[in-house]
Parts: C-alpha cells; sequence; structure tokens
C-alpha cells in the first residue's frame, strides 16, 4: 500500500478528548475514527489488525472443534423474557418498531444459541456440540470510555457449548482455557488466569483472563512469583498476603482489563429453553452449557496500552497491519518502486511512505503506526537500505536482497 493513496492518513495531533493511549494512539495513526462514546469505525489500517486477531481466536477454536456461524444481532423480545433477561440486564438495549412490536439488539447470544441448538441436538449423538461466533455486540454500558476498551458497540468472539455429562463439560473447558493461553501468547500477551464468581445467573465459578494495565477497570491481586491471582471483589485475600498457591510471594494490588471469560452456565439455559436429549438409555435430559467470551476490539486496544511507547504504537509482528514499512527520501524514487515491487512479490505486506513529506515527520509516522521493520532508502546510503527494528534505536545498512530475504523469512 503507498501512503499517499491511503484514505485514512496519520494525523499531526491526537484527539483532544482521549483519555486513554489506545484511544490517543488508535485516531492518530489512522486505525479507528470515534462516531460517538463507545462506538467506533474500523479504517482499513485497524480492519487489517483486527482480521488478525479473529484468526488467531478462529483457528485456536476451529482446531479445538468449535463450529464458526453468524447469528443476528436484532433479537425477538420474546427470547429475552423467556430467560428474564428482558427485564434484568441493564446493558440490554430495547427497540420498538413502528408496528409496537418490541426487539432488543443482542448484547450476547445465549438467548439466540440455545433455542438454534435446541433445533439440532436430539440424542446424545448429538453431544458435544461447540458453536462460536465472532461479532458485533451492542450494550447500554454507562460509561463508555478508555477508547475501544469499553464499548457501546463491541465485536465479541463468544463460542457455546453443549455437553452430555460435568465430566465432558470439564474436559472441554480445560481445552478451550488452554487454547485460550495459546491464542494471548500469539498476540503477545500474558493473560493471568483469574478466578471470579458466576454471572448473574450462575453461582458456578468462572474464569477472566486479566491483562494487567494501568487503562483496565478490574482490580486484582497477584502472585508475583507464580502464576495466582484472583478478582479483588471476591478475594478472601489482601494486598500483602502469602500468596495461597505458592507460599513465595506476596499478593500485589494491580489494576486489569479482561480480555476473555469462560463460564459453566449449568442447566439455566436449556432449562430456559426446554432442550432436551434423549440419552443412550432413552430418557430426556437436559445438557450442560458452557460459553465462552473473547473481547477482539478490546484486545486490540489493550495491545495499544501494552506495547507502545513515546513515539506511539508498537505492534507484535503476527498482528501489525504490515510488517515493514518503506520510508523513500529524495532522490530515491527508483530504488523505492523496485524494493516495493520486489517485497510484494515476495509476499511481505509492506506500506510505502510516498508522501511529498519532510523525512522528519514520515520518521514520526513510522512510529506512531507501530510497523515493525522501517526501512529508510536515502541518497546517503550509496545504494543499501537502512533497517530498524521498531523496538531498537540503531540501524544497520543492508543490500537489497539482504532486505528481501529477511522479510520473507519472518
Ligand atoms: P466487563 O466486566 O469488562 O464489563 P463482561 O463481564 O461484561 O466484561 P462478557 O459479557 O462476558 O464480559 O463479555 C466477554 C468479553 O467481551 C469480555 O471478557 C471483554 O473482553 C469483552 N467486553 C465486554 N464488554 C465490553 C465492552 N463494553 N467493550 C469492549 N469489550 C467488552
Ligand atoms: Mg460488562
Amino acid at each position: 500500500m503507498k501512503m499517499s493513496q491511503m484514505a485514512f492518513k496519520p494525523l499531526k495531533n491526537p484527539p483532544a478528548n482521549a483519555d486513554t493511549i489506545n484511544h490517543k494512539l488508535l485516531v492518530q495513526a489512522g486505525y479507528v475514527r470515534q462516531l460517538m462514546a463507545g462506538v467506533y469505525t474500523y479504517t482499513p489500517l485497524g480492519l487489517k489488525v483486527l482480521n488478525k486477531i479473529r484468526n488467531i481466536i478462529r483457528k485456536e477454536m476451529n482446531a479445538i472443534g468449535g463450529q464458526e456461524i453468524l447469528m443476528p444481532s436484532l433479537h425477538p423480545k420474546q427470547n429475552w423474557v423467556t430467560t428474564g433477561a428482558w427485564d434484568n440486564v441493564d446493558v440490554l438495549f430495547h427497540l420498538k418498531s413502528r408496528t409496537d412490536k418490541e426487539y432488543a439488539l443482542g448484547q450476547s447470544h445465549e438467548e439466540i444459541v440455545t433455542p438454534l441448538a435446541k433445533d439440532i441436538i436430539k440424542s446424545y449423538k448429538d453431544l458435544p456440540l461447540a458453536l462460536y461466533q465472532i461479532h458485533w455486540k451492542f450494550r447500554d454500558e454507562l460509561r463508555a470510555k478508555s477508547g475501544i476498551l469499553r464499548g457501546r458497540e463491541f465485536e465479541m468472539k463468544d463460542m457455546y457449548s453443549f455437553h452430555e455429562t460435568q465430566e465432558d463439560f470439564d474436559r472441554f473447558y480445560q481445552q478451550v482455557k488452554d487454547a485460550y493461553i495459546r491464542a494471548y501468547k500469539a498476540v503477545d500477551l500474558v493473560a493471568k488466569v483469574t478466578e471470579a464468581s458466576g454471572g448473574s445467573f450462575t453461582q458456578k465459578i468462572s474464569y477472566e483472563f486479566m491483562v494487567l494495565t494501568d487503562a483496565g477497570e478490574d482490580d486484582i491481586f497477584y502472585c508475583p512469583k507464580c502464576e495466582f491471582c484472583v478478582n479483588s471483589e471476591i478475594a478472601k485475600q489482601k494486598v500483602g498476603d502469602d500468596c495461597p498457591k505458592c507460599g513465595h510471594g506476596q499478593l500485589a494490588a494491580a489494576k486489569a482489563s479482561e480480555v476473555g471469560n469462560v463460564f459453566d452456565l449449568g442447566q439455566k439455559y436449556v432449562k430456559d429453553f426446554d432442550l432436551t436429549y434423549t440419552n443412550a438409555q432413552s430418557e430426556q435430559k437436559y445438557p450442560i452449557m458452557g460459553c465462552y467470551g473473547w473481547g477482539t476490539t478490546r484486545t486490540m486496544g489493550v495491545i495499544v496500552e501494552k506495547t507502545s511507547d513515546e513515539k506511539g504504537i508498537v505492534w507484535p509482528y503476527a498482528i501489525a497491519p504490515y510488517h515493514a514499512v518503506m520510508v523513500s527520501l529524495k532522490g530515491t524514487e527508483e530504488q523505492a518502486e523496485k524494493l516495493y515491487t520486489d517485497l510484494k512479490k515476495h509476499n511481505v505486506e509492506v506500506i510505502w511512505d510516498d508522501r511529498n513529506e519532510s523525512p522528519g515527520s514520515k520518521f514520526a509516522a513510522a512510529d506512531l503506526l507501530g510497523i515493525p521493520v522501517r526501512l529508510v532508502l536515502s541518497e546517503r546510503n550509496g545504494g543499501k537500505i537502512e533497517w530498524k527494528n521498531r523496538k531498537e534505536t540503531n540501524p544497520e545498512l543492508l543490500e537489497h536482497d539482504q532486505v528481501l530475504m529477511r522479510l520473507s523469512q519472518l
């Protein structure tokens, strides 16, 4: 992509209303545009990042047997009345048609997936079943703030599973937890697995995946010596207590952002919708249900919060919109054209700042964008190319072919 042709270019200044790093940098660099509090447009650059996050999660969900579907956002009121959520879930948007019929906007999809699964689960042979989607949610959040960390419209990967026995549920629950840990690692995040109480309808224990960041809204206690981590809301412990798990560390408090969670829903929803199956003894039984959420847009924001520096975003390689940014200075047009063409031939995702701007502002834009590798072409370098990693300060001079080779091997 040539930057001169990009519809959304990096801005000179950050937005005035930004209260968090992710809001400031994502808007200034041109990844998102705010429509109103908690609602954002993703530009081609932002969409590239989001697509990479989606695909990392998608791969892990497919690998454990999840089947991807796409459910509607516009729901009939009755489904939400059936579970009691029409009156009890404060973030649910209610809509009234000109015909006086009422609808809800999907804030989660238990109310839709359960009757859907009821259609296809008839016998124990149809279990286990895991359906998931990557889709937008609508929530009437009181305070939509912190950029894309808390939206009124945001994207989630939500998976729902149905099992014959508690043992089979536990097996799958563990598989999802492991898949989550792998996917967080793939996007360079360390997520602490935190025990929390269940949601409003279940008293069972759930797990939240927490990333330590001051922009987060959750307060957690964690052990600096081991993996122990607990949400402070329900904790039996307090700061300074010996870690109940390893006994070596003293618990510390931190702010964190919840990037995902897994819930044992028990039989709440299957009973509400009367979803039963016939077991091997020809008896009618309710399956056990679980749900597994992952905030894809929030993940993008948390990564910006965690990795950025004073110059801008620093994308992990796996989700960077482009792997390399070319900065061509005056007099190198021909050399740049050749490098650009060759990089594309080698399937390197490259963005070329071919704009008629000062070197200083091109360097600032490259840093702000957070592209992992910066390639500078300058008449001073006698035909060689300056390679610099976003995180490092010192560049190296490489030959054209070396640049091609390194980037196509990354
Ligand atoms: P929170 O406590 O942050 O409100 P939640 O418990 O309401 O989260 P779920 O309804 O289980 O979360 O949603 C699953 C995931 O979706 C969360 O772990 C989080 O990553 C993401 N998420 C939830 N609400 C929002 C929001 N308003 N904006 C962006 N992402 C969100
Ligand atoms: Mg919430």
